[in-house]
């Protein structure tokens, strides 16, 4: 891991009088990361060995999930993993699916592997996530991986919780004693991140409150937090009037606002209303550019992982 310094970035300039403000900038440290990768697969090629490789389950055309997937299509050709792209009909039988996951599981070219979610509704997902073989589930999504997370053994993370860890050790964020409000409390972001928050470990050790739609008194909690995660998908809902000084903000939220002034006719909004927020906080992480490169990157992370175990059997 590079050195804090390497990850400084200076504030917008419109905030250049809040010298305390810091970005925490995923941008930059999944740059970094990439390039640790490439260079360690170059090593990998040198030595004779083949290259890792991570393999993606598609079903259907949703284009979100599309989306999703040729990031991590494309981040696999960037840092010289090989990957397979298996693209499946919506009206596939679950029967089907599962003799797919089954092909992967036995497949040692293949080291890990993801089923893009959701999956279409007459395809029971829970089921389809138990049929991964656990040494091979890279989402980290698995109760063997799950449950290793929570007894604190080693596991592979879920992507999203894994990159805002990385995130807060690059910049030597001082979690330890603080009162950490997560809001939203998904299988993939916020019970995993209220687990990682909560834990005996130097970026955690924070006393966890976990919010959901249900949450009495939301922005109380909120205001009194020294570090907020916000993982609920509704765009801008965190404003600078719910957000104590100096508060640590995660923003894990991306949805796509209509803007007919930009090219692509929308533009992503976190959970914060950053340019609000931004002001008052010590960390704040921007969207894009904050969370989103973090997850691609983490999931490259546990296929490096799930590689050494398969060749060296580790
Ligand atoms: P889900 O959509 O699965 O769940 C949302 C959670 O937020 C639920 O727990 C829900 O409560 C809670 N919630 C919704 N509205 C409110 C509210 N008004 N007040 C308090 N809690 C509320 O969440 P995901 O974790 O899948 O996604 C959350 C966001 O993060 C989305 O914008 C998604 O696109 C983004 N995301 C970003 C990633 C990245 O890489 N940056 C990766 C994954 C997700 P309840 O349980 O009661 O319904």
């Amino acid at each position: 891991m590079r050195h804090i310094s390497e990850y400084k970035k200076v504030a917008p300039s419109h905030f250049f009088y809040l010298s305390l403000m810091e970005i925490l900038d995923g941008k930059l440290l999944s740059k970094n990361i990439k390039e640790e990768l490439k260079h360690e697969v170059n090593v990998l090629v040198s030595e004779g060995k083949r290259a890792p490789h991570l393999a993606a389950i598609l079903v259907g055309n949703d284009g979100a999930s599309e989306t999703y997937v040729n990031h991590k299509v494309k981040m696999c050709n960037d840092v010289g993993f090989g990957s397979t792209l298996l693209r499946l009909d919506d009206n596939i039988s679950e029967e089907f699916l599962l003799e797919q996951v089954e092909r992967l599981n036995k497949d040692d070219e293949i080291d890990g592997f993801i089923v893009q979610l959701p999956l279409p509704a007459h395809i029971n997902a829970r089921k389809v996530t138990l049929a991964i073989e656990p040494k091979k589930d890279v989402d980290g999504f698995h109760p063997v991986n799950m449950g290793r997370m929570l007894l604190g053994h080693p596991a592979y993370l879920p992507a999203t919780p894994y990159g805002i860890m990385q995130l807060l050790r690059a910049y030597e964020v001082d979690t330890s004693g603080k009162d950490c409000v997560i809001v939203g409390r998904s299988n993939i972001v916020g019970k995993p991140m209220s687990v990682l928050m909560a834990r005996n470990h130097k970026y955690g050790n924070c006393t966890v409150t976990l919010c959901h739609s249900k949450t009495n008194d939301l922005e109380l909690k909120l205001k009194n937090a020294d570090i907020i995660i916000a993982a609920l998908g509704k765009p801008e809902f965190i404003n600078a009037d719910m957000v104590k000084d100096n508060a640590i903000i995660i923003d894990v939220g991306i949805t796509r606002i209509p803007d007919e002034s930009r090219k692509s006719g929308y533009r992503l909004a976190g959970d914060v209303n950053y340019a609000d927020v931004a002001e008052k906080c010590s960390y704040i992480t921007p969207v894009p550019g904050g969370v989103g490169p973090m997850t691609v990157i983490s999931l490259m992370k546990n296929t490096m992982k799930a590689y050494k175990k398969q060749v060296y059997k580790s």
